[in-house]
């Protein structure tokens, strides 16, 4: 950890994962990959270690981010697909080398073209977008329900009906602020 950067937030979807390196986007948003550093930081998190980063790939990784939130934002409300964003994933998608490669446990890895860069981690990212958009993974996209997040998020409850991006950020502040609102409540004398 980089002491001073605000930290990652996990998850179990890379596409939503990803869009979440940028929060609060309605609120006071917090820039989680502010430098080069960060981002390789972030892929090696999420099993895509490359050998650095330069500004413009962390300016292509941002754009990319910001047009997956773009189109799953979109395809949570059942509105269109904006052009521009599916254009910009479409552009990641292709422009990177990956394979999956199966390891000997049985577990999918990420192995990226020989000179590991920062284009064959987006292109990994780009296509997970993909296949969450297109509706090919069990789950469905939603909004997280906190005004100042309204997150793209991938609920694969069982109920599909859960309303935060994150149970421990928006999901538990919100249940703060209900737990100090009724001890207003509760505090405020009999009239
Ligand atoms: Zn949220």
């Amino acid at each position: 950890m980089r002491a001073g950067l605000p930290d990652f937030r996990l998850g179990n979807v890379l596409a939503t994962t990803f869009t979440g390196t940028l929060s609060e986007r309605h609120g006071a948003a917090v820039e989680r990959i502010p430098t080069p550093d960060r981002l390789v930081d972030w892929l090696a998190l999420n099993g895509l270690a490359v050998d650095s980063c330069t500004t413009a790939q962390l300016d292509l990784a941002r754009e990319l981010r910001e047009s997956i939130h773009a189109a799953a934002t979109a395809a949570a409300i059942q509105d269109a697909l904006p052009a521009s964003a599916v254009q910009v994933i479409n552009d990641c998608s292709v422009q990177g080398r990956a394979a999956a490669v199966l390891t000997p446990e049985g577990k999918r890895q990420w192995r990226l073209s020989p000179a590991s860069s920062v284009e064959d981690a987006l292109s990994v990212i780009a296509a997970d977008a993909i296949s969450v958009i297109a509706g090919e993974r069990d789950g469905k996209l939603a909004l997280c329900a906190s005004p100042t997040c309204q997150a793209a998020f991938f609920d694969t409850s069982q109920s599909r009906t859960r309303k935060w991006c994150d149970m421990n950020t928006c999901g538990n502040r919100q249940k703060k602020a209900r737990f100090h609102a009724n001890q207003r409540k509760n505090l405020r004398p009999a009239e």
